[in-house]
């Protein structure tokens, strides 16, 4: 397992780490499998979408804002219960197929860190598994 150090800037961001992940697929020596992206935190998350028009994101950002609005009347004491629901809303890992030793996405695809509670210093863990051969 590798771990990815994501030092967020701002309250809700969403950081590219597309390359760390095809960094540690390419450690990993696995040509075909499944690559787990995993983040273990409660305010943040992990999710693939568009990387080639930035205010995609922004809009994401803007849409889960609409969903859990920051001001609502939430029991949960530490004042971060929005952050909470868009880590459950977006989701904790992501899975992408190796093949040939590479990640598959699509053109405009690419692997993002969800920070809903920043700044902060976080980590994303990934684990590539390697595929059974199939017999021939
Ligand atoms: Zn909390």
């Amino acid at each position: 397992m590798r771990t990815i150090p994501v030092q967020t800037r701002s309250r809700a961001e969403m950081v590219d780490i597309t390359a760390q992940v095809r960094d540690a697929v390419r450690e990993s020596d696995v040509s075909s499998g499944i690559c787990v992206v995993y983040c273990p935190h409660t305010t943040a998350a992990v999710t693939i979408n568009e990387n080639a028009d930035p205010d995609v994101a922004r809009d994401v950002l803007m849409g889960l804002d609409r969903l859990a609005p920051r001001d609502w009347p939430y029991r949960h004491g530490e004042g971060n219960s929005d952050a909470h629901l868009k880590s459950t809303l977006v989701g904790c890992s992501e899975r992408v197929l190796v093949e040939e030793g590479r990640l598959v996405l699509g053109t405009w695809q690419a692997v993002y860190f969800c920070e809903f509670d920043g700044p902060r210093q976080r980590r994303v863990y990934v684990q590539v598994v390697a595929g059974r051969e199939p017999s021939s």
